[in-house]
Formats: structure tokens, C-alpha cells, sequence
């Protein structure tokens, strides 16, 4: 039996956030910069108050400006579109998130085609999405990158390696599976419609959960030796009435089996801000035609 290997995201994700912030220092002191990041949060939804905070927190701690800017829930879509279009305009802004989701008036997908694909830290826009596709430089998504920083980490090179990423969505599943696509990987991209899903997973070397169904993927699902991404972030109600974070992958299962898992929490979930800080620095980089630390 396998003695799986546990990915600490708390501990790359520190590693990752201490080399963005050394390439900050220098990019200031060689360039006289400070890279900016403009979070947007419309409402107050409970959740995203405290993303929005820890990623205000994380990037100033990272020795970059953070702007944040609070919209109430009634705000009108033009409005939201207008200070988007000013932030685009503002030189000390390198960076745009809006934290989604957003209320029912506006439309995420106009917000996310507003933002100048220069300053789209988010990765979403269809001129970043269409460079990943086509092997340009991109703003590629925060998740997604951080999977790749934790499987180079784990495994070096993916070169040749299978990876099956399950879940085809454009914040997770596309623009990974194009990412494991650069890095020479075979990948198979698996959705609601896969017909033998269990059998799809079982031929993985690099097996991606990104559903977002409670512990979906069991143990028999992985081969013996697969590293498991695990991305589902899904909270479950326990008979106490309290409640508790689990995966995608059914974690238990995945002892013995897999070589290298992803636990939920403390895995990847914590990888998303240092990954944004990391397109921050290279949005301000790129604007500026600055050389891109290799972060
Ligand atoms: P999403 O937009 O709902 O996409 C889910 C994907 O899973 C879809 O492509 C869907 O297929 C597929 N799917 C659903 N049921 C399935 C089934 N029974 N068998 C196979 N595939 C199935 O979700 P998302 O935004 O990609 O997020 C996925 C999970 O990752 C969620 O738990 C979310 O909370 C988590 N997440 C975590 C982070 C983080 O850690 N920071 C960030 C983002 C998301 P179809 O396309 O066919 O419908």
C-alpha cells in the first residue's frame, strides 16, 4: 500500500506569495514601480466581505497598492460598467477583480468583457482565454495556475503525463486542462455527459476533480500512483447541525491509493490569492514592457 503524500497549499502557498513579493521589491527597486490591484465588491455577501479582505490583506503584504471599492447590491449594471471603465483608465491600477458572484441586474459576462484584457488579473476575458488557447502570453486563472504551481511542485516536469481534468467550466476546467495542455501533458477534459466517468478518471496520472460534488470521485476511481488535484470547495451539513468542507475527491478513499492528494481545506483553495498577487506583478510588468519575473 501507498503511503500518499499530503500537498501542504498552505506551504506553497507562502513560498509562492514570498517570491512574488521579493520580484515586487525589485521590479520597485529597479523600475521605481508599486503594481496595483482594484478589487470590486458589489453587495455583502458574507463570503466574498472576507475574500475581498484577505485579498486587500495579502496584497499589501506582497508590497503592492490594493484599491478597494464597495458597491451596494442596488447598484445599477452601468454604473458598475462605468467605475470598471475608470479603473481600466487609471494608471496606479495594474489589476482588476470584480468578486463575483454579482447580483441578478448585472451580467457577469458583460462585467468580465469590460475590463481591459491587460489588467484582467482574473483570467477571464475571451481575449486572455483565446491566448491560452493559442499559446500566447495570457492572464491565465487563478485556480487553475495555482494547480499547475502544485503539481510542479509535487512532480517537476508533466511532460507525457495523462492528466484528466473533470468539470469543463471557464473559471476552472477549460482554462486548466489548456494550461496542461502547454505543459505537454495528454490531457482528456471529463463533464456531466462523460459516458464511464470512473473508468475516464482510472487512466489518469494526473487526476483533476473541479465539479463541485460533495466526495463525487471514490477511491476505486483513481489508479494506484495518480496525483489528485482535488478543487470542489463543497460545504456539507452534518447530523449535529454543524457544517464541514469537503472535497470532490472522496479523501479517505484516496489513502493507499493515490500518490499525492490535495487535501480540502488547506490545499488548493489557498493557492487562488497568491496566484492572483502572481498576475498582479506580471499585468504591471507586461503594461509597462518591463522584463516578467519568473513567478
Ligand atoms: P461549475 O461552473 O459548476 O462547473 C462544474 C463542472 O462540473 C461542469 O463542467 C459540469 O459539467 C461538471 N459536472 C457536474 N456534475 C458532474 C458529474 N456528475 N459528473 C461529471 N462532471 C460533472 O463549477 P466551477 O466553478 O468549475 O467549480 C468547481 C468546484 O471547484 C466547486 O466546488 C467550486 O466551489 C470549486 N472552486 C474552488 C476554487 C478554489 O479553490 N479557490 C475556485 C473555483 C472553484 P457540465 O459542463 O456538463 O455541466
Amino acid at each position: 500500500m501507498l503511503n500518499t503524500i499530503l500537498i501542504d497549499g498552505k506551504v506553497h502557498a507562502a513560498a509562492l506569495r514570498r517570491q512574488v513579493a521579493d520580484a515586487v521589491s525589485e521590479v520597485k527597486k529597479h523600475h521605481g514601480i508599486t503594481p496595483g490591484l482594484a478589487v470590486v465588491l458589489v453587495g455583502e455577501d458574507p463570503a466574498s466581505q472576507v475574500y475581498v479582505r484577505s485579498k486587500g490583506k495579502q496584497t499589501v503584504e506582497a508590497g503592492m497598492l490594493s484599491f478597494e471599492h464597495r458597491l451596494p447590491a442596488t447598484i445599477a449594471e452601468s454604473e458598475v460598467l462605468d467605475l470598471v471603465g475608470d479603473l481600466n483608465d487609471d494608471p496606479a491600477v495594474d489589476g482588476i477583480l470584480v468578486q463575483f458572484p454579482v447580483p441578478p441586474q448585472i451580467s457577469q459576462h458583460k462585467v468580465i468583457n469590460s475590463i481591459d484584457p491587460a489588467k484582467d488579473v482574473d483570467g477571464l476575458h475571451p481575449a486572455n482565454a483565446g491566448r491560452l488557447w493559442s499559446g500566447e502570453a495570457a492572464l491565465v486563472p487563478c485556480t487553475p495556475y495555482g494547480c499547475i504551481y502544485l503539481l510542479h511542485q509535487e512532480l517537476g516536469k508533466l511532460d507525457g503525463a495523462h492528466a484528466v481534468v473533470i468539470g469543463r467550466s471557464n473559471l476552472v476546467g477549460k482554462p486548466l486542462a489548456g494550461l496542461l495542455l502547454q505543459e505537454n501533458c495528454t490531457v482528456t477534459i471529463a463533464h456531466s455527459r462523460t459516458r464511464d466517468l470512473a473508468e475516464v478518471a482510472r487512466r489518469a496520472d494526473i487526476l483533476v476533480a473541479a465539479v463541485g460534488r460533495p466526495e463525487m470521485v471514490k477511491g476505486g476511481w483513481i489508479r494506484p500512483g495518480a496525483t489528485v488535484i482535488d478543487v470542489g470547495m463543497n460545504r456539507i451539513a452534518l447530523p449535529d447541525g454543524k457544517t464541514r468542507l469537503v472535497g470532490d475527491v472522496a479523501f479517505a478513499e484516496a489513502q493507499g491509493i493515490a500518490r499525492a492528494i490535495t487535501p480540502v481545506p488547506g490545499g488548493v483553495g489557498l493557492m487562488t490569492v497568491a496566484s492572483l498577487l502572481r498576475n498582479t506583478l506580471v499585468a504591471g510588468c507586461r503594461r509597462r514592457n518591463l522584463p516578467v519575473p519568473s513567478v
